[in-house]
């Protein structure tokens, strides 16, 4: 097989994965279904671990022999919504215009998941591996990284340790070895709803609420005067935004709920917990406050999620074997979004990011991939065979 065919074939699993709308809010189990088929032809049963109603599953399997050494190919089978975005065609049916692949997942990222469906035939071939791929297909990536953790415990106790974990979010076929984390919480702050013109005779949950978004706008400024300008990540320190605000019902009445929740992104070595601190000390104490005068008031902050940083490996070998097969002599990089990397690195697998099409074409209306990236990710592919046949 070479890279034009490999190309071809991969570029017509592309177009079976698009048609599964995997949108995170769905299930994604036609999808995993289809993977299990695939393998299925080639001898290879995959393992799933589902989600608690058994509405989504993660899916891993391993091609050639069950020894140390492989290598894991990582990917999300979930998209991000397309609902209210203008697509010039199907985002669901694969279409080519002038070199590029467009399709909901196009590059964020069953790009990668098809390069790796093309390719098992070949790391499935009886006696070709001396070392084995295990595909690590994943739930739930794209709403906080959530589906993957309980597929990497079950890979870290199960399977022999694999080498190096290649996680193919869109770098455009380089190495990307760093990402910040992000924690995101919800604060559900409780009024006591009177006339609006009656302020002593209630509490606004809104007036408590800006309180708190308040002091996280002078957190956010202070992250970024205290930004260290030798940090490769962009902006060069953490960031705190405010995304969603609900509260109130009427201009005329004291809101009896407010609810938002902010994003904290840390670069890898900063703890987010140490950062929030004064958050969570006023968050107490407004609750007390509240409560003194009204006793079903109050403040409650949940995390909802923790996708932890993925920090630089001294001497990665992941890296190593990465910028081997993607023929990448350029600069270290990272990127600003986050992925499963931190995950597995946190699991302790030596860990690079490196897959097919660009972040800037991710989430957004007319999602494409160019050919181009789906030839160089299946010259990759080739050249993984190789050096797992050695
Ligand atoms: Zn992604």
């Amino acid at each position: 097989m070479d890279t034009a065919d490999l190309a071809a074939r991969a570029t017509a699993h592309l177009a079976d994965l698009v048609a599964f709308d995997t949108t995170s809010r769905g299930s994604n189990l036609a999808l995993i279904e289809h993977v299990e088929a695939l393998l299925g032809d080639l001898g290879v049963s995959g393992t799933r671990v589902a989600n608690a109603d058994g509405s989504k599953a993660n899916i891993y399997a391993t091609l050639g022999p069950m020894v140390e050494g492989g290598i894991v190919l990582s990917g999300h089978t979930d998209v991000v919504p397309v609902d209210g975005q203008p697509w010039s065609s199907d985002p669901f049916t694969l279409t080519t215009r002038d070199g590029r692949l467009y399709g909901r997942g196009t590059c964020d990222m069953k790009g990668f998941l098809a390069l790796a469906l093309a390719t098992a035939p070949l790391f499935a071939e009886p006696g070709r591996l001396k070392r084995p791929i295990h595909l690590a297909f994943s739930y739930d990536e794209e709403v906080g990284c959530l589906g993957a953790p309980s597929m990497i415990a079950e890979i870290a106790k199960r399977l022999p340790k694999p080498a190096a974990v290649i996680v193919g979010e869109p770098t455009m076929m380089d190495v990307v070895h760093g990402h910040k984390g992000i924690t995101s919480y919800v604060v559900t702050v409780t009024g006591h709803e009177a006339h609006s013109s009656l302020t002593h005779l209630g509490v606004s949950a809104n007036m408590a609420a800006i309180r708190l978004m308040g002091l996280l706008a002078d957190l956010a400024a202070g992250f970024e005067r205290d930004a260290d300008p030798s940090s490769p990540f962009v902006p060069p320190h953490p960031t705190l935004t405010i995304g969603q605000i609900h509260g109130g019902t009427a201009v005329n009445i004291l809101a009896r709920e407010c609810v938002f929740v902010f994003d904290l992104r840390c670069p890898p070595g900063v703890d987010a917990e140490r950062l929030l601190a004064p958050f969570h000390a006023a968050a107490a104490a407004l609750d007390a406050e509240m409560k003194a005068h009204f006793p079903e008031t109050g403040v409650a902050v949940a995390r909802r999620s923790s996708t932890p940083s993925f920090a630089p490996e001294p001497d990665g070998v992941a890296e190593r074997i990465a910028r081997g097969l993607a023929g990448d002599n350029g600069p270290a990089r990272v990127v600003a979004y986050a992925a499963e990397a931190g995950q597995f690195q946190g699991a302790g697998f030596s860990t690079v990011i490196c897959g097919p099409g660009s972040i800037e074409q991710a989430h957004q209306p007319d999602e494409y991939c160019e050919v181009a990236q789906i030839e160089r990710g299946a010259a990759f592919m080739l050249r993984l065979a190789d050096l797992l046949s050695n």
